[in-house]
């Protein structure tokens, strides 16, 4: 396998989990090395006597197997539910080996309908805490300083540099304001959550705090790497209108879908503010 090699390994490790979905339909037992049909003659199976519990149980299954020596053998999908069937079924089959892990509380504040991805992914990683803030970094010892770029005093952890840097703060103050959605900071990951899935009398209120919710965390992670990377720094005023800008155009181009419309005017509420 001098090609591809490696993919045909990934491949055959599969093969302990494959043969779980695979079922034999017994026809004339003549099988690629004949050894189901050499273990039966005309007179019935060719076994000795059980010895365990368990093959008394084969053999009393093998006894209601009708052979039918017209019939070659035939190898079906099995499947934990339901008789096995020839046709192979990826979708069924995808929802029997997929990792099934515990839903989070927070996926609908995460992945909703309009959201922009590349913002749900940064939150969702933020949510995971799998993000590398400096203060991850330092604890892998790839770092020694984790001092945040934002307000280059507090160290970099996920809640500080979301929720409590006086950068971050100020960005909070300003979009909150614009919703008229009274704010007085968030403490931790987990009050910042709780805001996230309060309910509001205004239904559109909802998406649009989802949606100023994920551009703030966006455009501070972006302007925490920008500071990094590039050494180019903006100060948090001149961020309002960028990210005034992102709210306006993804209610723009979201203004057919019903949930979304009137959205704009709410944001335009705020205005003057
Ligand atoms: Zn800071």
């Amino acid at each position: 396998m001098p090609q591809g090699s490696s993919m045909w390994k990934q491949l055959l490790k599969l093969r302990s989990t494959a043969k779980t979905f695979l079922s034999c339909k017994v026809g004339n037992g003549l099988l690629l090395d004949s050894t189901v049909a050499k273990a039966r003659t005309s007179d019935g199976w060719i076994f000795r006597g059980a010895r365990s519990n368990e093959t008394e149980l084969l053999l009393r299954h093998l006894a209601e197997i009708e052979i039918n020596e017209d019939v070659k053998d035939t190898y079906l999908w099995a499947r934990p539910h339901g008789d096995p069937r020839n046709q192979f079924n990826f979708a069924e089959t995808w929802k029997l080996v997929k990792t099934h892990s515990q839903e989070v509380t927070w996926h609908h504040q995460v992945w909703f309908s309009g959201s922009i991805p590349k913002h749900s992914f940064i939150l969702w990683l933020s949510c995971l805490d799998r993000l590398p803030t400096l203060s991850r970094l330092r604890k892998w010892g790839i770092l020694e300083d984790d001092t945040c770029y934002l307000c280059e005093i507090y160290f970099e952890t996920r809640d500080h540099l979301f929720l409590t840097c006086p950068y971050s703060y100020d960005l909070w103050r300003w979009g909150l304001e614009k919703l008229q959605i009274p704010f007085a900071g968030f403490n931790n990951w987990d009050r910042f959550l709780m805001w996230l899935k309060a309910t509001s009398n205004d239904p559109k209120m909802a998406p649009l705090k989802l949606l100023l919710a994920q551009a703030v965390i966006y455009s501070l992670w972006h302007e925490r790497n920008a500071r990094i990377y590039t050494g180019i720094r903006t100060p948090v005023e001149a961020l309002f209108p960028i990210l005034d800008r992102r709210i306006r155009n993804t209610c723009l181009a979201r203004k057919d879908i019903p949930k979304f419309q009137g959205m704009l005017n709410l944001w335009f509420r705020g205005l003057f503010l």
